[in-house]
């Protein structure tokens, strides 16, 4: 079994992007810039952002973190993406989810001007992204394909099963994975909470990516032999540590890691690889701005 070491590759691609923006400023450009902004007060959310920023100053952007409080009404965050998208020092911006429930994520996501939507998750770009054509692709999809390909792993008419289909995870990487193209061309089965006897199709995966937010789901006894595992799960379990919980992905690691050829750990392994990717958007809409 070998650990897909999320945490080291994006190391490695976050000291790439560095050399990348010191060649930029060398010939007289802009620091890449980040802003996100982040509404109301949600543990996960600032840990999310904090590690955002701290992945920024590492690579040599600037960045900045828009605090809204959560009674912060919808017209008020779109009067702040409006901002943002004239502001010409901003490269790119995220709007941190889950918004509170008072606002419609779909009305900001749309709001965002697609040049600047770092994310990846406005329409045009999940269009664009769908189709194949150039695109900011999500994050979280761009980190698992990015760690597919640089582990080396043939995709190529592999039976990849995504459990999940979410927006931002689950429908994106099985599209990215069933195109045409490297880290592709698997024939993908989406499985979610309808589906019917849903360890019946992870048995049969040659990949398994799982992004269902339920701890420890896929269990040994539900894959195969030399099975690739991908664990998008995150999932908070309290504990009397000091911090207070600690981090559970949707596979149960002990059980599966001794069956599978390549497996993720939770902590570092999409989690990071989801970070960097950001990073490598936002380099990507610095310097098309700058071109
Ligand atoms: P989500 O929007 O809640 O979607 C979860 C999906 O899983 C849904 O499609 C749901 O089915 C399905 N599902 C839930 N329980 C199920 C069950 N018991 N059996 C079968 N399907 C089930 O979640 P998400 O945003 O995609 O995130 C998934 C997980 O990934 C979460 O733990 C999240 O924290 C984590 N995550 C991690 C990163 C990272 O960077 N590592 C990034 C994003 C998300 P229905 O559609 O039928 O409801």
């Amino acid at each position: 079994m070998i650990l897909l070491d999320g945490k080291a590759t994006s190391a490695r691609i976050k000291a790439q992007i560095a050399v990348q923006v010191e060649a930029m400023v060398q010939v007289g450009g802009k620091r890449p810039h980040l802003t996100a902004i982040l509404v109301g007060e949600d543990g996960a959310s600032k840990t999310y952002v904090a590690n955002k920023e701290k992945a920024c100053a590492a690579a040599g952007f600037t960045s900045e973190v828009v605090r809204m409080p959560a009674s912060t009404s919808e017209e008020a965050l779109l009067a702040e993406v409006a901002r943002l998208n004239a502001d010409p020092d901003v490269d790119g911006f995220i709007v941190q989810l889950p918004l509170p429930k008072h606002i419609n994520e779909n009305r900001v996501i749309e709001a965002i001007d697609p040049r600047k939507d770092v994310d990846g998750f406005h329409p045009e770009n999940v269009g664009r992204m769908m189709l194949g054509l150039p695109s900011f692709i999500s994050a979280t999809p761009f980190g698992i394909v990015t760690l597919l390909e640089e582990y080396g792993i043939e995709t190529s008419g592999k039976h990849c099963v995504v459990l999940g289909r979410s927006n931002i995870v689950g429908r994106p990487i099985a599209n990215l994975l069933s195109q045409k193209a490297k880290a592709g061309d698997c024939t993908v089965t989406i499985c979610h909470s309808r589906t019917k006897d849903i360890a019946k199709y992870t048995r049969e995966a040659d990949i398994i990516i799982a992004a269902l937010g339920v701890p420890e789901f896929l269990k040994g006894d539900m894959v195969k032999e030399g099975v690739v595992v991908v664990d998008v799960g995150i999932t908070r379990i309290a504990d009397s540590s000091e911090k207070g919980y600690h981090l559970v992905g949707d596979v149960a690691f002990d059980e599966v890691a001794p069956k599978a050829s390549y497996i993720t750990p939770v902590p570092g392994g999409v989690g990071p690889m989801t970070i960097v990717s950001l990073l490598k958007n936002t380099l990507k809409a610095a310097t098309s701005r700058q071109s």
